[in-house]
């Protein structure tokens, strides 16, 4: 997910704490951010207010997200896809024994699992080398995919510089195995698909100081905010 991640914890004590009676204008000191934000987090977590009075999730609802969670194996992610609110979430994992059971279930086989992006099937931590993980989505490639991939998908000028990089961009650092990580050449070295994209007609002087230029644009960008 994009942007700020909570965990659990720390959406309850936000509920929690507004129900409780804190204001909004106090939320935003306690948690260093605007009134707005906390406004847009209030109505992103589905908070009942006046206007919005409490809805219990319905049955295929709920049914929906996990399914979803299965799939997309994110939480936020799960709870948007199927419109259920984190609030009705909430409420169903305290009121409904049969729902916090299921839920619970995929909740340890995704954390302690990651499933191949490219054959698609679902491995234990430890096949799944550190490298080619994607923590956020608890996906990434398998040490047979990967494998198979130098052989099968590279084509044979592009596997001698790969080889030669460990298969790692050559500005990043990171693994270069598909999709917008995938291998492209910039002259004679290997870097990702989305760095050359990036990268453009710049020299790697000016590529490098833009880069540069951006990570503190946004760095500064971020206090005011
Ligand atoms: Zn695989």
């Amino acid at each position: 997910m994009a942007g700020k991640e909570y965990s659990f914890q720390q959406h309850n004590d936000f509920i929690r704490k507004y129900q409780e009676g804190t204001t909004r204008k106090e939320l935003a000191r306690q948690l260093g951010v605007t009134v707005s934000a906390v406004n847009n987090r209030l109505v992103r977590l589905g908070v009942p207010t006046e206007k919005r009075p409490f809805q219990k999730p319905k049955e295929p609802t709920l049914k929906r997200f996990l399914q979803c969670y299965e799939e997309l194996r994110r939480f936020m992610g799960a709870l948007k896809a199927s419109a259920l609110t984190y609030y009705q979430f909430q409420w169903a994992y305290k009121k409904l024994p049969r729902f916090r059971k299921a839920f619970t279930e995929h909740y340890n086989v995704i954390q302690s699992t990651y499933r191949c992006t490219l054959c698609e099937k679902v491995f234990p931590e430890e096949d799944i080398p550190k490298h080619a993980r994607k923590e956020n989505t608890r996906t990434g490639q398998c040490r047979v995919c990967l494998a198979e991939r130098r052989t099968m998908i590279l084509p044979r000028e592009m596997k001698a510089q790969w080889e030669k990089q460990g298969g790692l961009c050559a500005y990043t650092g990171r693994p270069m195995n598909g999709g917008k990580d995938a291998a492209a050449w910039d002259g004679d070295v290997l870097c990702r698909k989305v760095v050359r994209e990036m990268k453009g007609k710049l020299g790697k002087e000016e590529f490098v100081e833009l880069c540069r230029e951006v990570v503190v644009g946004s760095a500064a960008d971020g206090q005011t905010t």
